[in-house]
């Protein structure tokens, strides 16, 4: 799924022996939130969409890198899906862009390092006009916010492009916590639509969101 995660297919074929009954360890949280989103038909009226939760998620991290809570296997991501209609975007951008940046300053972080990560050259999916809407909403938000930030050319997933926010703990070191990120694959993957003003089935963007991050790695920083 999107490329979250390298090993996903490892973990999907090797369930665990759970008194005879085979269970599996959630890697991601953005597909349970389109499944709730599927539930239904949605119309425009109900657009942005937000589902978040505290998903906890799980990755295998080679036991030499394990370190403390800021690098463990079992984590819990405060994560956010957006569903938006194209035309909303970049306000809804702005909105979240704001918000992350009130967040981290709630906590005295003050000192951020801002990336957009834009377009890989060769392996991408999506056409050109919505990556350049979406980087274009993002780059948007960044300007407004009068922060400083660095394009990481080429940088972005395949599936789209990304704001990264790293903040510095009192070493200096930099860590990765909130994250903006389009996705024009999931949507086409999973057939996500909602009914338009004109009646007609439209595919939604999503972006998926989280402030923290892993809320371990994040007090660990703290
Ligand atoms: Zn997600």
């Amino acid at each position: 799924i999107s490329g979250h995660l390298e090993n996903y297919s490892e973990l999907m074929y090797s369930p665990m022996d759970i008194e005879g009954r085979a269970y599996r360890v959630k890697p991601m949280n953005c597909p349970g939130h389109i499944m709730v989103y599927k539930t239904k038909l949605r119309s425009y009226r109900e657009l942005p969409l937000r589902y978040a939760e505290i998903g906890t998620v799980y990755r295998f991290e080679k036991g030499g890198v394990l370190h403390g809570l800021l690098r463990v296997r079992g984590f819990s991501i405060d994560d956010a899906h957006i569903f938006v209609a194209p035309e909303d975007v970049e306000a809804e951008i702005g909105r979240v862009f704001r918000f992350a940046i009130d967040f981290l300053k709630s906590f005295g972080f003050n000192d951020f390092a801002l990336y957009l990560a834009t377009k890989p050259r060769e392996k991408f999916t999506g056409v050109e006009e919505n990556w350049e809407m979406a980087q274009s909403s993002l780059k948007k938000a960044l300007d407004v916010s009068g922060l400083k930030y660095e394009i990481d050319e080429g940088g972005g997933a395949f599936y789209g492009p990304k704001i990264d926010i790293k903040v510095k703990d009192c070493l200096n070191r930099l860590w990765q916590c909130s994250t903006i990120q389009f996705d024009f694959n999931l949507p086409e993957r999973f057939e996500v639509t909602y009914v338009a003003a004109d009646g007609k089935r439209k595919r939604p963007y999503m972006i998926h969101r989280a402030l923290m991050g892993s809320v371990e790695r994040f007090i660990g920083v703290l």
